[in-house]
């Protein structure tokens, strides 16, 4: 008769034992999906954002309703974090696009030259072409400021600048302000002589202009140009097609200033021996 009991105890006892366990793993399952998995997406999401994923974003359909408040706001953290990236983006390339401007003249200034140049380089050196450069400087412009004044100085160099962004357009070169009233034309797939012609135009165009400045002897402002040109190549650099064309410069200079004599065909002697140089002068 006890034995009876004591077993049906027993039995009550490992029933209750399984009751419990079930119960135990039953929370526990529910616990993994309700609690844990949620908190684990919301964490990886967070993981994502702080590692730069900004396109990461919480499936809230896959969330627990408690939880939806908080990825909701996740989300819309995320979101806003993207669009405060594009606009740092945007404005990051903006200030780009400026540090290479020169604001007096419109054109680009010496950094965004020596960016083109290098890249031209690059590019005539890998298709074997041609690629030229003028450097034009304004004739005798500390006197135009000594006569006109800085701020007219300031116009002038303006409107020369827009003059030059024109010859660029036409040849398909690259226009830039050098330095103080020094201005530069890139020509990609320019030789010598056509280069020559197109520093012909520009002189010819800043005549048309007719800017006074009676303190010159040619009573309107006038430019010296030096013109280089090569097939770049191993041996050279681009600072030696600069080189040149500021050695073409000085001869213009020292030929007369805007005297219209052709130099003819040179190559100069500072290890630029295949840059050949004609002087406008
Ligand atoms: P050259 O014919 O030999 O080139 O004589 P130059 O007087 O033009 O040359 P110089 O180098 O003696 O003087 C250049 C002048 O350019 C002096 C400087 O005040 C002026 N200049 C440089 N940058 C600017 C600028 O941004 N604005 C103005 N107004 N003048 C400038
Ligand atoms: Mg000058
Ligand atoms: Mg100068």
């Amino acid at each position: 008769m006890s034995a009876a009991v004591n077993r049906d105890i027993r039995t009550a006892y490992l029933q209750l034992a399984f009751v419990v366990v079930f119960v135990l793993l039953g929370a526990l399952i529910a616990a993994e999906k309700l609690v844990i998995k949620p908190i684990e997406m919301l964490a990886d999401m967070a993981k994502r954002l702080g590692e730069g994923d900004l396109s990461a974003r919480a499936a809230r359909n896959r969330l627990p309703a408690e939880f939806v408040p908080l990825a909701r706001a996740f989300n819309a953290m995320a979101a806003q974090l993207s669009q405060r990236e594009r606009e740092l983006i945007a404005s990051n390339d903006r200030l780009t696009v400026m540090a290479s401007i020169d604001m007096l003249s419109g054109l680009a200034n010496r950094r965004g030259f020596q960016s083109r140049l290098d890249f031209e380089w690059m590019r005539a050196q890998q298709y074997g072409s041609d690629l030229a450069l003028l450097m034009i400087d304004v004739d005798h412009f500390k006197l135009f400021n000594d006569t006109y004044g800085h701020l007219e100085g300031d116009s002038c160099l303006t409107r020369l600048g827009e003059s030059l962004s024109g010859i660029a357009a036409d040849t398909m070169g690259f226009a830039a302000r050098y330095g103080g009233e020094e201005f530069c034309l890139l020509l990609p797939n320019t030789d010598v002589m056509r280069a020559a012609e197109i520093g012909e135009q520009v002189r010819a165009a800043v005549l048309r202009l007719c800017l006074p400045h009676i303190t010159s002897s040619h009573m309107i402002v006038t430019v010296s140009i030096g013109v280089a040109a090569t097939k770049p190549n191993e041996s050279l650099r681009p600072g030696d097609l600069i080189e040149a064309a500021d050695a073409a410069l000085y001869a213009a200079k020292h030929r007369g200033r805007n005297n219209v004599v052709e130099h003819g065909v040179q190559a100069i002697e500072t290890g630029a021996a295949d840059m050949m140089m004609v002087a406008s002068a």
